[in-house]
């Protein structure tokens, strides 16, 4: 019997319960998957410790402890690492490991969409936690060019050094208002603005829609709605659009496999989800 959950703040709205109920049914073994919804800082860590003396075999972690679960960790995989985010911890040879499936969910999802990687350009919208996954994710995928925007250009100009010196795609931060003279292939919203209930919301920066070349795409992280402002804009563009929820399943399935060491088919796993 696999023991596995997630810590969080708020934890209303997880899809978490979910994905794994039915990842344990199509795999044929039995798991339970707990939400543990803790409200401060100094619980996380409580909490965590317990979870891992009760026997769990992993826990992920979302938002607001990514932070904490980093410094949490024994010892992190190479890609937690790299962009210093954990959104999973497990016990392995007696450490407790920290792990970023976030990129693993983003990079299988940006496969699907076909002739992606014309112009090599791409921007993000956004400079927070799931930012810094995505741009990883980006330069591993080939994009030679990356513009960042964000409402604190701050943090836009950190987040773009972080990764400066440790890649060949180069790093251009704008102003939301800012017009490029490039055509980029796809603009990936990484903020929250358009998630329910505010749904009436656009992230800053979200005319960048308007330099995607015919063909290109728009990439929203939310995933309620299924389709938010940002990709009605998209499609107002005539742009190809995907929002959160494969990233989503994605990164909990590869949550599963490193628990599990079973691979699920994402395919039968969306069609198990459609039919819930
Ligand atoms: P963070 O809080 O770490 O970062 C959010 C970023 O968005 C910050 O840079 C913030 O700016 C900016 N922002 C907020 N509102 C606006 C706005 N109206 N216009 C422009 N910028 C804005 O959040 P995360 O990066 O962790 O998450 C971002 C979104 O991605 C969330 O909706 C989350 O649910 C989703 N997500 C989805 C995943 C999936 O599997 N599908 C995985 C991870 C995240 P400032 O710093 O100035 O506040």
């Amino acid at each position: 019997m696999y023991k596995l959950g997630l810590i969080g703040f708020p934890l209303t709205h997880s899809k978490s319960p979910l994905l794994f109920k039915i990842f344990f049914e199509i795999a044929g073994i039995s798991g339970e998957y707990r939400l543990f919804e803790i409200p401060s800082r100094r619980l996380f860590y409580w909490t965590a410790s317990e979870v891992f003396a009760s026997g769990f075999s992993g826990i992920n972690v979302t938002v607001p402890y990514k932070p904490d679960a980093f410094y949490f960790a024994e010892k992190k995989s190479d890609i937690a690492l790299r962009t210093q985010s954990v959104n999973l911890l497990y016990f392995k040879d007696s450490l407790i490991i920290g792990e970023n499936t976030d990129y693993f969910g983003f990079s299988e999802s940006l496969k699907t969409l076909d002739s992606l990687k014309i112009t090599k350009k791409a921007a993000v919208i956004g400079a927070g936690g799931s930012a810094r996954t995505i741009l990883a994710a980006l330069i591993d995928f080939g994009f030679e060019k990356i513009y960042i925007t964000a409402r604190s250009i701050k943090k836009a100009h950190l987040l773009a050094s972080q990764y400066a010196n440790h890649s060949s795609s180069e790093m251009i931060v704008i102003d939301p208002d800012d017009k490029i003279n490039s055509e980029l292939d796809i603009v990936i919203n990484c903020t929250p603005a358009g998630m329910f209930p505010d749904v009436d919301q656009l992230p800053q920066g979200f005319q960048l829609l308007n330099f995607v070349r015919k063909g290109g795409a728009a990439y929203d992280l939310i995933y309620n709605p299924q389709k938010t402002k940002f990709l009605k804009e998209a499609e107002k563009r005539s742009l190809r659009i995907k929002n959160g929820w494969e990233m989503l399943v994605l990164q909990a399935l590869k949550t599963f496999e490193i628990i599990t060491d079973i691979k699920l088919d994402i395919k039968i796993v969306l069609r198990e989800l459609e039919n819930n």
